[in-house]
């Protein structure tokens, strides 16, 4: 958590150095508090995903341009999710960053792990932004089209991502699925 943390506070300063942004610049385009950024690009606080959505979105990153590198380089690269998973923010949910995002393909793409119990209501994100979720174990819910979903192992769901959108997982065990998150080119 706190090697997230460290990285997430370089690359909301780097992108703020890239964009010309104050914080007061940023924190009207992302909706998040001048104080929040601050302390944040400090490494001082562990901000929900619901905050880090609204960074990326507001300020025109990937999330997993927030988590950690690019992977820059040839296309073929192996990755390991048990490797990866980590839990980025207070929130119950896990995340492995598969593959970050990467401009010329317009994707990235996480294995998300939802312990149970957890609900989240996402803001829209920017227009175009297509999501895909493939379940590989438990049962989870997906919010979408103004509906609550139920999927299961090998079902798999495609949906615009820049409408409210949720994702819960009522069961007992944890419910995992892949992300792929499809942003429009510019
Ligand atoms: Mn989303």
């Amino acid at each position: 958590m706190q090697e997230v943390n460290t990285y997430l506070a370089g690359a909301l300063k780097q992108a703020r150095k890239e964009k010309d942004l104050s914080l007061d610049k940023a924190a009207k385009a992302t909706g998040v508090s001048k104080a929040m950024l601050g302390q944040i690009e400090r490494g001082e606080s562990s901000p929900t995903l619901a905050t880090l959505w609204k960074i990326a979105s507001g300020l025109n990153l990937s999330m997993s341009g927030l988590l950690g590198p690019a992977l820059n380089g040839p296309p073929t690269v192996f990755r390991n999710a048990d490797a990866l998973r980590e839990q980025p923010t207070q929130d119950r949910m896990l995340v492995a960053t598969l593959f970050p995002f990467n401009p010329a393909l317009g994707f990235e793409m996480f294995e998300l792990t939802l312990l149970p119990g957890y609900e989240r209501y996402s803001d829209p994100h920017e227009p175009g932004v297509i999501e895909h979720v493939i379940v590989t174990a438990g049962d989870v819910e997906i919010y979408a089209d103004g509906q609550w979903q139920a999927l299961s192992k090998g079902d798999a769901i495609r949906f615009a991502a820049d409408t409210p959108h949720g994702y819960r997982n009522m069961s007992t065990a944890p419910g995992v699925f892949h992300n792929l998150i499809h942003y429009p080119q510019d």
